[in-house]
């Protein structure tokens, strides 16, 4: 019970967070990322199929944790690398964080080895079936 409390606390103080981030790709969240080389790094190309991309919502909302197993609360996701930088939801809980936070590409490119961009470059251009499975 005090465990189930603490997580409806949790989920209270920080629900609403959301601005659909201040960034020229928005819904960074419901973007898959992979961590190539000790980076978590989004893959642009690469958005949930559920994400509307017009409006950068979920059109699952509801349903979204039966129609996308990759798909986790909020916890789950702090704590697995689902946030990018700057996102409030981690401003709030950094406590948490045990994969790092997503980032851009473009701002680690060259700290990668050959193989690292290479890798990059294979999963952002992919067919998405060949990476994820809803
Ligand atoms: S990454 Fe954060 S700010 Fe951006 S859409 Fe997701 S929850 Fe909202
Ligand atoms: S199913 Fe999850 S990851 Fe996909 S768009 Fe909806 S909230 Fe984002």
């Amino acid at each position: 019970m005090r465990f189930l409390n603490s997580i409806l606390g949790f989920i209270d103080r920080h629900r609403n967070l959301c601005k659909k981030c201040p960034d020229n790709i928005k819904g960074l969240c419901c973007h898959i990322s992979e961590v190539i080389e000790g980076y978590n790094i989004i893959l642009p190309n690469q958005p949930c199929k559920f994400l509307d991309l017009k409006t950068k919502t979920c059109t699952v909302h509801k349903e979204r944790f039966k129609k996308n197993k990759r798909c986790t609360p909020i916890i789950v996701e702090i704590k697995d690398g689902g946030y990018p930088e700057g996102c409030a939801y981690l401003k709030h809980n950094s406590n948490l964080i045990k994969i790092p936070p997503k980032i851009h590409y473009e701002t680690i490119k060259e700290k990668l080895s050959t193989i690292g961009k290479q890798t990059f470059e294979l999963m952002n251009t992919s067919p998405q079936r060949f990476i994820i499975k809803y």
